[in-house]
């Protein structure tokens, strides 16, 4: 079985359809994989929060959220559910993740539009004051939550849109607002291919998981109550839609989780180094059933687009290497993964930095793995000629491919997004890189991230019919 730690983060236990089952349900949510849960109390008018608190007292594992949904918004009035609340979170502080569900929902329109508004910025206001993320619902409202949360601003803890099922457009604007979106089962079903090109289009680091139990049962279990342990369902759709591994969908959405929701690992000791969420750079990661190495977090260049300026996690891998490695240190590092690397697809020279500034240690593992028989990848940003000062692509030639970035159809574009210190030397090296690479390794391709307002068909047109290399377009916002 993969080992896998998932997080549904929005459930409710609470709900009558778990009545007596509580304890079999969280179990069976661990048994699946699914290591922690967030249980959403949302307020009523006759019980408050009392159904969730009683919950929140048996099972000591849980954690929890308190919110007046907009359906009840109508009945807050006369209430003191604010000041509830404050006294909830003053004594479970370690438990209570976040304010919410809170929102407009105008598709059943449960409570008159303007006291929802009036209730959702209460909430909101009420997350910064309790310095607590808040969880956003939104149902054929998008646009109006999206103004309000724009003009009253986002609580600096963060916010996330559960149950996301908005459109593409709808999902960037959140996303340039800083807020975290999270999917459902919803995403499985077989109507919903929109929202599956929404996912593909969403960057993984930004992704939470949910199954919003007891509602929107994922495939196969559809028609039937949902419960936590289902959440790995919509996990394994993220990874098909994405190209991932179940594997690298769970370490990454968990580690969103557990950065956004401050929920702590309890099991966090028994998980192998390699899986959990670790502090220490890592020199040798997994993604998908490729391993890539991390030898140097030096650039030549300073992109403008590099995702390493606001975070130093790639796919839930965090890469700032507090000293560059040795030979032995990475071969300890590939070792400590547990996999035998022949058994990768292929072994990639990438992280945060450029290789080739260590083309001496690239060299020495590259052969070293050759031997034995593994193909190995190198990334690059094609200027190492000129960084050592002779042609190293002769050296190279131990590589089964060289992925080289290309990123612009001129020098100028070049200059202006890569910042390179070489000027306008640059960018006819990185073509010339590229026609001399084909001489000594079997495949060579050129790639562009999509950054706006880059052509790339023109710089299609140059890989593919001038230099005659293979040619891929990176999603701007997607790295590795
Ligand atoms: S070469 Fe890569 S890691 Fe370095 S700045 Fe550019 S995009 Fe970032
Ligand atoms: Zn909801
Ligand atoms: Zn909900």
């Amino acid at each position: 079985m993969i080992e896998k730690n998932l997080i549904d983060t929005h459930s409710h236990l609470d709900d009558e359809k778990f009545s007596g089952e509580v304890a079999e349900v969280i179990a069976r949510a661990k048994e699946a994989g699914v290591s922690r849960i967030i249980t959403i109390a949302c307020w009523d008018k006759e019980k408050g929060f009392t159904p969730t608190m009683a919950l929140v007292e048996e099972f000591p594992e849980l954690f929890f959220a308190l919110g007046i949904h907009p359906h009840d918004a109508k009945d807050v009035e006369g209430s003191d559910v604010y000041d509830d609340i404050r006294e909830l979170a003053a004594n479970h502080k370690d438990r209570l993740v976040a304010i919410g569900e809170a929102g407009l929902d105008y598709h059943y329109d449960n409570s008159p539009r303007e006291i929802q508004q009036e209730v959702f910025i209460k909430q909101i206001n009420l997350a910064k004051e309790l310095k607590l993320p808040l969880i956003v619902h939104t149902r054929e409202a998008e646009a109006e939550t999206l103004e309000i949360l724009k003009k009253e601003g986002i609580p600096e803890a963060g916010g996330v849109i559960h149950c996301f099922s908005g459109s593409v457009e709808m999902a960037r604007t959140a996303l340039d607002m800083g807020l975290y979106l999270s999917f459902t089962g919803v995403i499985t079903f077989p109507k919903a291919t929109e929202l599956r090109d929404v996912l593909k289009d969403v960057p993984i680091e930004r992704i939470m998981v949910e199954t919003d139990a007891p509602y929107l049962a994922p495939v196969p279990y559809r028609g039937k109550r949902s419960e936590p342990a289902q959440v790995v369902a919509t996990a394994e759709k993220i990874a098909e839609v994405k190209g991932l591994s179940l594997e690298d969908v769970a370490r990454i959405t968990t580690q969103n989780a557990e950065s956004f929701f401050k929920v702590k690992d309890s099991a966090a000791e028994d998980s192998s180094s390699s899986g959990s969420a670790s502090s220490a750079a890592k020199i040798a990661y997994k993604i998908r059933n490729s391993l890539y190495l991390n030898i140097t977090n030096r650039c030549t260049n300073r992109c403008t687009f590099c995702a390493k300026f606001s975070s130093y996690t790639v796919k839930g891998h965090y890469l700032k290497l507090a000293k560059e490695p040795e030979f032995a240190d990475v071969l300890k590092a590939v070792e400590e993964l547990g996999t035998p690397p022949i058994e990768y697809d292929e072994i990639v020279f990438c992280g945060y930095g450029e290789s080739l500034i260590r083309v001496e240690l690239v060299k020495k593992i590259g052969m070293y793995f050759k031997k034995m028989g593994c193909r190995i990848r190198i990334d690059t940003d094609g200027l190492a000629n000129l960084v050592h000062g002779r042609n190293v692509l002769p050296e190279l030639a131990f590589a089964d491919c060289i992925s080289v970035s290309l990123n612009a159809v001129d020098s100028d574009t070049y200059e202006r997004l890569c910042k390179t210190p070489f000027g306008d030397k640059a960018y006819p090296a990185i073509l010339w890189f590229l026609r001399e690479a084909k001489k000594h390794i079997a495949r060579v391709q050129a790639t562009v991230v999509s950054v706006p307002g880059l052509d790339v068909e023109a710089c299609r047109k140059i890989a593919e019919e001038d230099i005659g290399v293979a040619f891929r377009v990176r999603e701007y916002n997607n790295v590795g």
